[in-house]
């Protein structure tokens, strides 16, 4: 098992203070990111070369979010943010506020606009690949519904039948994927009052005619009084509709799914719940994972595209919730998302 380092307390009556500071001084200016460190009354004490340089640059942007990082941190809080930068070429910084032990506050600014860059090229190439396929699987799918439909022969019948059900399965999972792309940099724009209320009963209704064909009934249970979040509705009926998916795919016919809706102090909480065949917990960590699967073979059988969770995932990462999975073995699971009300994010 690895042994947490162990770090050297630095003892002032020490004589090698001095040195220690200096050996401390070299390595934060050596570092990649910038490092501005603040005295409890907000003014500035230190900062780092890297921070020099970039907050020299006098680019206004990235000034205020650090002087915001800095004044959250020295009132206690730990905050956050992504920015970018206004200056020509765009970079992205992550800037985050922490407070130190004696009042003051650390702020440390990190340059991932490589990271983001890569990640935007990924996600642009799973969806240009998307929408190119997307064309000629619909034209497959309408060739194979030809073919298998007025077939006598049985083999034919069969293997066409085969087709049709291939087919739909590749469109299913062309359509989660770029229902992922769309959603993954989707989160700058999330700034509509949602009322979680419609959200729930939408997504109840379209979902209703697949818990029919298992004779699974849906139960909701809503406040009286709406619940509103500042979101992206389609994305959240997205996000509602993969929990309530899963709750039937992988519950026995007859047994009942439900759908609740509450508010707590600054978040509007929505759980599905179903009496299924539950999630190992070894597994659970995992599930958000594009394409992981508890048990690939049943998966073959129920249809899904491994996705749904990592679609979830990301509309609850883009509104700023979270996500709480209980499950059981065997008797079922209940996965609950907790939303910033939107008062509380104004
Ligand atoms: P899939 O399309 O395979 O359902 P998801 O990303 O939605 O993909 O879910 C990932 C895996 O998590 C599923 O393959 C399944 O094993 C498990 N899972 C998700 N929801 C449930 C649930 N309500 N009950 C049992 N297992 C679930």
């Amino acid at each position: 098992m690895d042994e947490a380092p162990v770090i050297p307390t630095i003892q002032p009556e020490s004589t090698n203070v001095h040195v220690m500071l200096a050996q401390l001084r070299t390595a934060l200016n050596a570092m990649p990111m910038g490092v501005v460190i603040s005295d409890p009354h907000g003014s500035e004490w230190w900062r780092n070369r890297t921070a020099h340089d970039l907050l020299g640059a006098g680019d206004g942007v990235i000034v205020a979010t650090v002087d915001r990082a800095m004044v959250s941190a020295t009132r206690g809080n730990t905050l956050t943010e992504t920015v970018e930068s206004s200056s020509i070429p765009v970079r992205s910084f992550s800037v985050r506020g922490v407070p130190t032990f004696d009042g003051g506050g650390l702020v440390i600014i990190e340059d991932q606009t490589d990271r983001v860059l890569t990640d935007r090229v990924r996600t642009d190439f799973v969806a240009n690949i998307s929408h190119e396929l997307k064309t000629p699987l619909g034209a497959m799918s309408v060739l194979a519904e030809t073919i298998a439909a007025d077939q006598t022969d049985g083999d034919v019948a069969r293997l066409s039948g085969r087709l049709v059900q291939e087919a739909s399965r590749l469109a299913a999972v062309v359509d989660d994927l770029l229902e992922l792309s769309r959603i993954e940099f989707g989160g700058e724009a999330l700034t509509a009052p949602v009322n979680l209320r419609e959200v729930v009963t939408e997504a109840a209704e379209r979902i209703q005619g697949a818990a029919e064909s298992k004779r699974i009934q849906i139960r909701v249970a809503e406040p009286s009084s709406n619940v509103i979040v500042a979101g992206d509705k389609r994305q959240l009926l997205s996000a509602i509709n993969n929990l309530l998916d899963n709750a039937i795919k992988y519950s026995d016919v007859g047994r009942a799914v439900s759908i609740t809706l509450h508010s707590e102090v600054d978040d509007g909480v929505i759980c599905v719940k179903d009496e299924g065949v539950g999630i190992p917990k070894d597994d659970i960590p995992r599930i958000f994972e594009r394409f992981y699967r508890v048990d690939p073979a049943r998966n073959r059988e129920t249809g899904g595209t491994g996705l749904g969770l990592a679609i979830v995932n990301h509309v609850v990462n883009n509104h700023r919730g979270t996500i709480t999975v209980e499950s059981e073995l065997g008797h079922g699971s209940k996965f609950c998302l907790k939303l910033p009300l939107w008062s509380s994010g104004r």
